[in-house]
């Protein structure tokens, strides 16, 4: 049984510092008790869920860690237009605040080991920097004969989050660590550093300045469409997808799932365990997902994103069958041990169904 079960408490932290990053940006820097270091120790490219209830809902988001283990908990989140936790964030929250905070958790990292000598890219846009930059940091600092380039999509100068970081990561490392700004509304006197980052900019790169052979491991993070185009660049100039990793901030393609309280006839009897604890929800194989049926018996149930991409509410199928409309967080291995992301899975056939959020992997389908 793979270990990778979830830690599903919220901590109370103390939101230490508040930095302003660009004009609708901050970096949070989260106080960690004594008591609580050994649980939020992370590995770089891990997220964290923060909760806050906001209007009267108990809102839910993940945002990834932008520090090197060992240099503190700090995240950098970005205000999206009428977004309901990114606007609080950057624009009322201050130090001292007290903030719910899970563990960290996450996929999309790496292992540092002071023997390796890798080359790796790592491609951001926006607020994708942030597991980006801990990745960048924590490598240059503990590979010293690894070498890094970041290729990094902005609008403008003036939105380029953590400016002064990278700067200042570039200063220490100039040798091992280069930097490409690609600004989507900044005139630029060579045309390969303008516009968006897309497939097509990718294979200009890839002539010009990126030797695609040499590249041990891509990292990308960003939104759906930029890690979908890139992905596939990659494979078209022959990467193996086993050195492409990547994490979904967004999928533009997200719809309102109806709700629990239309439930057919064909609704299936489906146990859900969690803290070792069953409770019993019928759920309509055509209605919403799994989530949110179980959510109805057990508010424990973890959740963020609810798009299959922080993988927060994995659970693993115990009897029975289900399908997923989408996964962007699960890999190969923990889909054949039986995890499944249950923001995106239905039943398949008539039941009975049977999923644990206590059990992580081992029990087939
Ligand atoms: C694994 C993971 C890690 C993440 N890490 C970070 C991080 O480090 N920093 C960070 O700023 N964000 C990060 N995000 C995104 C973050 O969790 C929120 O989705 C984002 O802050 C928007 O939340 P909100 O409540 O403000 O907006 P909502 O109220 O949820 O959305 C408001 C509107 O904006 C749209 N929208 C939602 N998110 C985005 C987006 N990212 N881009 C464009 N439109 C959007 C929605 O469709 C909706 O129409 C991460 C997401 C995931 C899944």
């Amino acid at each position: 049984m793979s270990d990778t079960s979830i830690d599903i408490e919220f901590h109370q932290l103390k939101v230490a510092d508040v930095r302003p990053e660009t004009d609708d940006s901050v970096s949070i820097t989260l106080a960690i008790p004594e008591e609580l270091s050994e649980r939020f120790a992370h590995v770089p490219g891990q997220h964290l869920v923060i909760r806050r209830e906001l209007d009267g809902d108990d809102v839910r988001r993940s945002y990834s860690i932008c520090t090197a283990p060992g240099n503190g908990l700090r995240v950098g989140i970005k205000r999206i237009p009428d977004g309901a936790f990114s606007t609080w964030a950057t624009t009322e929250l201050a130090v001292g605040d007290v903030l719910e905070v899970m563990a960290p958790i996450g996929e999309f990292t790496v292992t540092c080991r002071p023997e390796v000598a890798r080359n790796v890219v790592l491609v951001a846009a926006g607020s994708g920097i942030t597991p980006i930059l801990a990745m960048a940091t924590t490598i240059l600092r503990d590979e010293p004969a690894s070498r890094v380039t970041l290729l990094y999509g902005n609008r403008t100068s003036r939105s380029i989050m953590f400016h002064e970081d990278l700067e200042a990561l570039k200063n220490r490392h100039p040798e091992r660590f280069r930097m490409i700004h690609v600004l989507s509304r900044e005139p630029h006197e060579i045309p390969l550093f303008e516009g968006r980052i897309d497939g097509e900019k990718l294979r200009r790169m890839a002539g010009a300045l990126i030797d695609v052979g040499s590249v041990d491991g891509w990292y990308l993070c960003g939104p759906l469409t930029m890690v979908e185009e890139l992905t596939a660049t990659l494979g078209e100039l022959g990467v193996d997808g086993g050195r492409i990793h990547s994490e979904l901030f967004f999928d533009q393609r997200i719809e309102a799932p109806p709700s629990t309280d239309a439930i057919t006839d064909g609704a299936v009897e489906t146990r859900v365990t969690i803290d070792g604890r069953t409770s019993v929800v019928h759920v309509d194989p055509a209605g919403p997902p799994l989530l949110d049926y179980a959510r109805t018996a057990r508010a424990e149930v973890p959740f963020a994103c609810k798009g299959g991409m922080c993988a927060t509410c994995k659970a693993t199928v115990v009897e029975g069958e289900v399908t997923m409309a989408k996964n962007y967080a699960l890999t190969a291995d923990e889909l054949s041990a039986g995890m499944i992301l249950t923001c995106q899975a239905h039943p398949v056939g008539d039941g009975p169904l049977a999923i644990s959020y206590d059990v992580h992997g081992g029990i087939g389908r």
